[in-house]
């Protein structure tokens, strides 16, 4: 029985896919799909740590605060943050623990301290919320960019995880044998200040997060579950290449050339050769239902040293 410890990555556009009408029907269906898949993981003898994107949920909420704004207080973005990972927590947490009789899964709510200069504040990144056909005018402070070719899409500055407040707490849940999902949506981005801390109004690629959780839980492998089988080269080309396994410095190079877009496949491989730099073992991408058998090295992409 393997008893590697691997922090799971699940994509937010896996839970809620850009490509159907959004419902709580849908989403909860995606989570079924996904915990079904992470238990068979669990059950095969990985220790799991469990972290989720949050980009069309947390989009929004942040939408919905603008619309009700003249009937209901409105949340800043770092509270919509908070609201997405106790969405997707509990949902994760109910299909999962329903799924593994006897495992206890637990949903931390999770505070990631970020740099007030960091450069990502002055340049909106991330993508959140509903794709539109045509670029909406940008208005209220409001950004919008293309998401490649899915349409246009609201973006919203996204600086750097720096340290995960609650590390101590996760360390010791997982040490007892829980089944913990942190650092939900890149996690909740927070200033340190001389009176505290206090929230930023960014989100955090949760990619770049799942590298930080890894280390603080000794992760060997870092999992990360998204809508596509493999990484490619030349995606979406003629050209196009899939990717079984690469190293370090192939991935260094692929990503030079410009094979990954930011907002999408970029991040992750830039979290890949973060994790295997700071002496992670291998790094996988691919789709749940790959998931399970590219661990056993049979299937995916796998990036190692
Ligand atoms: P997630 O919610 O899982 O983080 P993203 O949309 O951020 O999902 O990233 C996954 C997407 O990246 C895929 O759906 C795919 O369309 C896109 N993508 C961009 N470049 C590549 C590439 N070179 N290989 C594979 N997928 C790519
Ligand atoms: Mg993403």
């Amino acid at each position: 029985m393997p008893r590697e410890t691997v922090v799971i990555a699940i994509g937010g556009n896996s839970i809620l896919s850009a490509r159907e009408k959004f419902s709580i029907h849908q989403e909860t269906e995606h989570v079924k799909e996904s915990c079904s898949r992470i238990a068979e993981i669990v059950q095969a003898g990985y220790k799991v740590v469990l972290t989720h994107g949050n980009g069309p949920q947390v989009g929004d909420i942040l939408l919905q605060q603008e619309i009700a704004k003249d009937r209901v207080p409105q949340m800043p973005l770092d509270v919509c943050g908070a609201q997405t990972q106790g969405e997707l927590g509990y949902l994760l947490q109910r299909t999962l623990g329903g799924m593994l009789p006897g495992k206890r899964v637990f949903t931390m709510v999770t505070q990631v301290v970020v740099n007030p200069r960091d450069p990502g504040f002055r340049k909106p990144s991330k993508f959140i919320g509903p794709f539109y056909k045509s670029m909406p005018r940008s208005s209220g402070g409001r950004v919008y960019r293309r998401d490649s070719d899915r349409g246009f899409r609201r973006v919203v500055p996204s600086p750097e995880p720096l340290e995960i407040v609650e590390k101590a707490e996760i360390r010791k849940l997982v040490s007892q044998g829980f089944l913990v999902i942190a650092c939900g949506g890149g996690g909740i981005p927070v200033f340190r200040t001389k009176s505290g801390i206090e929230g930023a109004e960014a989100v955090i690629d949760k990619d770049l997060a799942a590298v930080r959780l890894a280390m603080v839980v000794g992760a060997s492998t870092l999992l990360m579950i998204t809508d596509v089988d493999r990484v490619a080269l030349n995606y979406r080309t003629p050209r196009q290449r899939d990717l079984d396994s690469v190293t370090l410095r192939e991935a260094e190079t692929h990503m030079k050339e410009g094979h990954f877009p930011p907002g999408s496949m970029g991040p992750k491989i830039e979290a890949a050769i973060r994790f295997i730099k700071r002496g992670g073992k291998r790094v996988i991408i691919t789709s749940r239902e790959l998931a399970l058998p590219a661990l056993k090295g049979e299937g995916g992409t796998a990036i190692t040293r």
